[in-house]
Parts: C-alpha cells; sequence; structure tokens
C-alpha cells in the first residue's frame, strides 16, 4: 500500500513503539498467553469476555484514528488490506479477509502470535483459543461498516491451537 508508509509511520519515539502518533504496548508471548491462561482459569467465561471486549475496544480506537488521519483509505479493499496489515506489523500473525459483507464475515488466520505462544506453553487445546483475534476483527469490522462497538459477534470455528489446519472466524451481527 502506497498511501502508507509503514517504515515512517510504525517507528520509534525514545523508549516507545508508536504507530502514526499512537503509541503501542508490545508483550512477548510469556505475557499475553499467561494473561489469557489466568483470565480463563479464575473467571472463566467472564474473563474470556475481558479479553475480547479489550481487544475490541482497543482496536476500534486506533483504527479509527488511523482511518480519520488517512482519508484516502476508502475502498472496502483498501481499508482490509490496511487493517490486515496492522494486524501483520504488530506481531500479531496474517489475517485474511475471504469475504466481507455488512451483515456478516469470513476470515481466516494461518499464523499468529497467540496460537505459537499458546501451543509453546501449553500444547494443544480442546476449544478454540483466539479471543483477542475474534475481539481485534469485530472492533475493526464496526470500524470498516461505521458500527457501534459491540455491533457484531466473532466466532472461531476452527482453530490451531486445537490443530485445525487454520483459525477460520465468522462474523455476524449481535
Ligand atoms: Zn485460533
Amino acid at each position: 500500500m502506497t498511501i502508507f508508509d509503514w517504515q515512517n509511520e510504525l517507528n520509534r519515539d525514545g523508549h516507545r513503539v508508536v504507530i502514526s502518533g499512537q503509541p503501542i504496548a508490545m508483550h512477548c508471548h510469556h505475557y499475553n498467553i499467561n494473561l489469557q491462561k489466568t483470565l480463563e482459569e479464575t473467571l472463566g467465561a467472564e474473563g474470556v469476555q475481558l479479553l475480547y471486549r479489550s481487544a475490541e475496544e482497543t482496536n476500534y480506537n486506533s483504527l479509527q484514528h488511523l482511518f480519520n488521519q488517512y482519508k484516502k483509505i476508502r475502498s472496502l479493499k483498501s481499508k482490509l488490506e490496511m487493517t490486515s496489515l496492522l494486524y501483520q506489523n504488530c506481531g500479531l500473525g496474517i489475517i485474511h479477509f475471504r469475504k466481507v459483507r455488512p451483515t456478516s464475515a469470513y476470515i481466516a488466520s494461518t499464523s499468529s502470535h497467540h496460537v505459537t505462544g499458546w501451543l509453546a506453553k501449553h500444547g494443544r487445546r480442546e476449544t478454540p483459543g483466539c479471543h483477542f483475534t475474534r475481539g481485534w476483527i469485530a472492533g475493526a469490522l464496526e470500524v470498516i461498516y461505521q458500527r457501534p462497538l459491540g455491533f457484531y459477534i466473532v466466532e472461531e470455528r476452527q482453530c490451531k491451537m486445537k490443530r485445525d489446519e487454520a483459525c477460520v472466524f465468522h462474523v455476524k451481527e449481535r
């Protein structure tokens, strides 16, 4: 994408890492996976929801900020491209938007920070575990389709943490 120069926009400001002026926090898999495991084990479904909502809200705000700054990123295609590049550049992994409509979407992820981290620390899971990515995708599509926070619900139907071939996310209206 030529409108957005990643090398200039994703940079260091002293000890801070910033993207288009917004500071971002980066954590290794030890931190992120321990946080997830602690939330799941102590709070159960409520902990999962906390992780999901935090990722949704944070990404909603930062993507909103980016699109407000870069008015030339207008079409659905360029917004989706920007979104997956942001995910990738933040070290979160690869997401492919396969079928995206205002009422539903289907997204696949073939590589993920959380999957690699979970498998390295805890091995295979019995249930899908990409709660962070589910929330992140919900926030992204709510910005792209100018919907309020919480408008979409994202389910993970296949997950590499269960040793499925890819993580597959389905999006629908709540
Ligand atoms: Zn997954």
